[in-house]
């Protein structure tokens, strides 16, 4: 399996999967057409679009690349009256191939009411879209907190050595925020020294790591002592203090 991350809008990434030895080529989220096709071109074809949900920053490319390259578009059951030129519907936990590969998909809404992340278990890769960001996750726009604590959480039971290829280059406001928050862990401290430095050569900070996300990203850490004192939440429940780190990043 081989990935590329490409870059689109202003901090959106699509990821072109190839799989050799059937010689398949899909892509997760295309945003935009010009980007994605520049690097579809090296392989001549497009087998799969894979779309995490609806938002146009993910589905944007959808009908211009399935025109092209007559490609077979899989997204959530639940929003296939929103996903532009689907053909595949998923359901929850269900297995997919793509040529050779196999994917299972894990049902996550918050984001959005039909958000859908496609883990590849053998690979141990997953895409997340918009719900676990590195160091952050996303904002919950269709969903309750509960719901979206609760997809959290799903991600988080998979492997920890699953590599993360998120919807958006969001690590360095994220990376603030829970600098702000968790101030004492070293573990944060230490990627913090990474992150700038891939930044600063103008590196995507993707893919990152379940096992270091569940170290230092404090959306996964709701029930850590540490942040429940940080907020004042000694006596609160998980979701409380997810609830409460989404509202303060929401205003950060
Ligand atoms: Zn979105
Ligand atoms: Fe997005």
């Amino acid at each position: 399996m081989i990935i590329e991350i490409i870059p689109c809008l202003s901090d959106n990434y699509s990821y072109l999967i190839y799989e050799k030895k059937s010689n398949t080529v899909s892509i997760v989220d295309p945003a935009e057409f010009e980007a994605c096709d520049k690097v579809i071109n090296k392989y001549k074809k497009l087998d799969f679009i894979l779309n995490t949900h609806h938002h146009v920053d993910h589905v944007g490319a959808n009908l211009e690349l399935k025109k092209k390259y007559r490609s077979k578009i899989l997204g959530s059951d639940s929003d296939k009256d929103r996903i532009p030129g689907i053909d595949i519907l998923l359901k929850e936990n269900q297995k997919q191939k793509i040529g050779n590969l196999e994917f299972e998909v894990i049902f996550v809404p918050g984001h959005t009411k039909g958000h859908i992340a496609f883990f590849f278990s053998k690979e141990k890769v997953a895409f997340t879209g918009d719900t676990l960001f590195s160091l952050g996750c996303g904002r919950i726009f269709e969903g309750t907190h509960k719901e979206m604590l609760k997809s959290l959480n799903k991600i988080k039971n998979l492997p920890p050595d699953t590599k993360i290829y998120c919807g958006h280059e969001y690590t360095k406001s994220n990376l603030n925020f829970c600098l702000a928050y968790d101030r004492n862990n070293t573990f944060l401290k230490e990627r913090e020294i990474d992150v700038l430095k891939k930044l600063r050569y103008n590196q995507p900070t993707i893919p990152t790591t379940l096992g270091q996300e569940i170290e230092t990203n404090i959306f996964l850490r709701c029930n850590d002592p540490e942040i429940k004192y940080a907020l004042d939440l000694n006596d609160s429940s998980e979701v409380e203090v997810f609830s409460k780190l989404r509202d303060l990043k929401d205003t950060f």
